[in-house]
């Protein structure tokens, strides 16, 4: 397991659309958490003490990103402690929101090994930032990325969600064009999904927001592949464009199916075979830590069919898209996709277009057979 994810799930408040699993708190109890990280350190390596990398001569981690919740929210002497821990990795990741950025921040995070930031942005329109109940405005982005610049990270993606009802007169290609302006290495682009129990649905099933529409998604998608595509940016996966080759690692590692560790609440690890999550509330996961107990809620060992369904799935999310070689079964609706020009074959690949991107599930299911396939 040569990548790291740490879930800090803190948030000062909740945005309008999310259903993560997050911790309100005012206060964020930096300690308690980091004790009880530290504590499920300690765990992973009593149980299989070869299975992580930590502390081995051959160095730590490929990866390790911190997500949330809200990292930046974490203070920097908790945050020391966690990198310390974990040593040093070829890429260190922060998820942070553009308010917590200031160039104290910032030097604070580069000294504990941190070099990359990814930025929750979301819009560059106060009336819609507000909408969402971001904690942040739109000059706040700008400002951030440049302390980010000016302390010495510039390994920055920027998170921009599109598809937003129509009332709100979001302009996206606005927000594409302040986004760009900032000379960002990579961006990560997200379809407004509306999640039960979160204040968006509520809107919606009392008439006060209208529902997503598929056809908005389908144009603001496509229109941001031909702008980001004139400005240099290359989509290495469905979701995410970067220049100069700035990949994510971290992801790109769950993209090619490798092993990872999650730690904290409601984190995911994979060994290759079997997949497990920990318990998602932040007080259980404490309290499980505290009793000496394993915070994990479930395990899961893929089948052979999950596997290759996933792996079917991943390849196809990515630029670099599937090897026909690896198809279950000789698949007759490849050619109708070329026709569609859903797909392209490189190389002996099948490389899905922006078009074909929109339609993935569909796709699969058309490749496995299952129901529910494209409709031509
Ligand atoms: S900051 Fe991120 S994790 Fe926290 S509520 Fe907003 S979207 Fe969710």
């Amino acid at each position: 397991m040569r990548h790291l994810y740490v879930h800090i799930p803190f948030c000062h408040r909740r945005c309008s659309y999310c259903d993560f699993s997050i911790a309100v708190r005012r206060r964020v109890p930096a300690r308690e958490y980091v004790d009880a990280v530290l504590r499920e350190v300690a765990l992973v390596r009593a149980a299989d003490p070869g299975a992580v990398p930590w502390g081995s001569p051959e160095g730590g981690f490929e990866t390790i990103y911190l997500g949330g919740g809200t990292p930046s929210l974490l203070p920097t002497d908790a945050l020391v402690t966690l990198l310390t821990t974990f040593r040093d990795a070829v890429e260190v990741t922060l998820e942070a929101n553009p308010e917590d950025v200031t160039p104290a921040s910032v030097a604070a995070w580069r000294s504990a090994g941190v070099n990359r930031v990814s930025l929750g942005a979301q819009s560059f329109d106060d009336r819609v930032l507000q909408w969402m109940h971001r904690s942040h405005d739109a000059a706040q982005i700008g400002t951030a990325v440049h302390a980010l610049r000016e302390g010495g990270i510039d390994n920055i993606s920027l998170d921009l969600i599109f598809a937003l009802p129509s009332e709100l007169g979001r302009d996206w290609s606005r927000d594409l064009d302040r986004a760009i302006s900032l000379l960002p290495s990579h961006l990560s682009l997200y379809g407004l999904t509306v999640e039960q129990r979160t204040p968006l649905a509520r809107w919606i099933s009392r008439g006060a927001a209208s529902a997503p529409d598929d056809a908005r998604y389908a144009d603001e998608y496509l229109s941001a592949h031909s702008r980001l595509a004139a400005c240099g940016y290359e989509f290495y996966e469905l979701s995410n464009a970067c220049r100069d080759g700035r990949r994510s690692r971290h992801n790109s590692a769950y993209w090619s199916g490798r092993a990872y560790l999650g730690l904290g609440p409601a984190a995911h690890s994979f060994d290759g075979r079997a997949r497990r999550w920990n318990v998602a509330a932040w007080e259980a996961y404490r309290r499980a830590l505290a009793e000496g107990r394993s915070p994990v809620e479930t395990e899961e060992v893929l089948t052979d069919e999950q596997r290759e369904l996933e792996r079917l799935y991943l390849s196809l999310r990515t630029a670099e898209g599937l090897s026909l070689s690896d198809l279950p079964r000789p698949s007759p609706s490849l050619p109708v996709w070329v026709e569609h020009e859903w797909v392209s074959l490189r190389e002996g690949r099948a490389v899905c277009s922006p078009e074909g991107w929109l339609r993935l599930d569909a796709l699969v299911r058309d490749l496995t057979g299952a129901a529910g396939g494209v409709n031509y």
